[in-house]
């Protein structure tokens, strides 16, 4: 068996009036994360551990924001898309960890669900993918729910058969 390790981060503005999908999940918050897509950075963080673990490039490259029609795009099909690719190389999803720093919606309610809808996304075990939120103790330009950075870490597996 072979694994390897992917690393994923991303980071976005958060705005009044923008529907807030993290995790794909809609959240129950006034502000959303700004993007060319739904800006879900919590799914885009995942996509670039998974690329990053597969060596298969990055999403900007997969997806650039340049094109018009990735406009508004619903992110979970984007990750569906990059899974297609992981799996197509022969990489299963042995392990997700995922880390939330924000001080925009409350991530804790939420977890549950993220776990489910990833884990879902991916074909991974629920129990493989876990997802923590992290206060930004009021530090740094993301305080008081100015934005959302999320980082994610994958591990890979391949079986030889
Ligand atoms: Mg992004």
């Amino acid at each position: 068996m072979t694994l390897r390790i992917g690393l994923g981060f991303d980071l976005h503005r958060l705005v009044q009036g923008r529907p807030c999908t993290l995790g794909g999940v809609q959240l129950d918050h006034p502000a959303g994360p700004e993007g060319h897509s739904d800006g879900d950075a919590v799914l885009h963080a995942v996509a670039d551990a998974l690329l990053g673990a597969a060596g298969l490039d990055d999403l900007g490259s997969l997806f650039p924001d340049s094109e018009a029609r990735w406009k508004d795009a619903d992110s979970a099909e984007l990750l569906g898309e990059v899974q297609n690719r992981v799996q197509a190389a022969g990489w299963r999803v042995t392990s997700l960890d995922i880390v939330i720093a924000t001080e925009g919606p409350r991530i804790a309610p939420a977890r549950a669900a993220m776990r489910a809808r990833i884990a879902e996304l991916l074909d991974a075990d629920p129990d493989a993918v876990n997802v923590k939120g992290k206060s930004l103790e009021g530090l740094g330009a993301l305080a008081g729910g100015a934005g959302v950075a999320v980082q994610a870490v994958c591990l890979l597996s391949q079986h030889a058969d």
